[in-house]
């Protein structure tokens, strides 16, 4: 198949969108993953009130008018100094946690979205770097902060199916993942006019007849992550940013 991905980095990065009011807002809320870059400036929402902009204190890249999201004509080159994770072949493009590009790319990926102050803060700082990067958001969620989903999809990012309620799927029927994948999608089609084409299960959760029933009946590759920078304990910018170009 081909790659469901338009701007392909080696690396998946999953992230999420929690911040200090998150919890009291949505208690379904409980995706505990991280991201790069950004982590310091979304977290900050729980900190004390700072008398300057948090996101232009943390800013530490300059910004670049130049980038582009890179795209490729034809078969996807193959980058000979990485391994194929074991999933990559054996799921024949059903599960993927990193894909290959000619050269080294970090594909970011945001979790557990909308969120009503830190999604519009992360892309104003993606906006400014002209990074385009892939929110899986919750149904529950879109259908709260439709607004939020909407300017998501008019500034170029990519939004995926991270269900409607982010239950553990592996341990639901068939039927209720349908319902799960569905309420979200519908959501995402009311709020923003696009339709999904990739799926993230929460936790990472997912059997491998799930996944196939999944891709099956919705067309969802299974987008899991290759880099997890545990952002979420707050390690410091620095270790996330380490962390996360140490597997490089
Ligand atoms: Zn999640």
């Amino acid at each position: 198949m081909t790659n469901p991905f338009h701007a392909l980095g080696f690396r998946l990065l999953n992230a999420t969108l929690e911040g200090g009011s998150a919890q009291a807002e949505n208690p379904l809320r409980l995706s505990r993953r991280g991201f790069l870059l950004c982590a310091a400036s979304l977290s900050s929402c729980s900190a004390a009130p700072s008398s300057t902009s948090p996101v232009a204190g943390l800013l530490k890249t300059p910004f670049n008018a130049n980038y582009r999201t890179p795209s490729f004509q034809g078969p996807m080159p193959r980058n000979p100094d990485m391994a194929f994770g074991s999933n990559f072949s054996n799921s024949a493009g059903i599960t993927f946690s990193r894909v290959l590009v000619s050269g080294n790319y970090v594909a970011m990926t945001f979790d557990d979205g909308p969120h009503p102050h830190n999604t519009p803060r992360l892309l104003d700082i993606l906006r400014a770097r002209n990074i385009k990067a892939t929110f899986y958001v919750i149904g529950q969620s879109v259908e709260l902060y439709p607004q939020v989903v909407r300017r998501t999809v008019a500034e170029g990012h990519e939004i995926g199916n991270h269900t409607h309620s982010h239950r553990l799927l592996s341990k639901l029927s068939d039927s209720e993942i349908r319902m799960e994948l569905s309420r979200c999608r519908d959501a995402i089609a009311s709020a923003s006019g696009v339709q999904p084409r990739t799926m993230r299960p929460p936790y990472g959760g997912l059997l491998q007849r799930q996944r196939e029933m999944v891709h099956n009946e919705f067309s969802y590759p299974t987008i899991l992550w290759s880099v997890d920078p545990l952002d979420w304990k707050r390690p410091g910018s620095s270790v996330v940013t380490s962390r996360t170009t140490d597997h490089s």
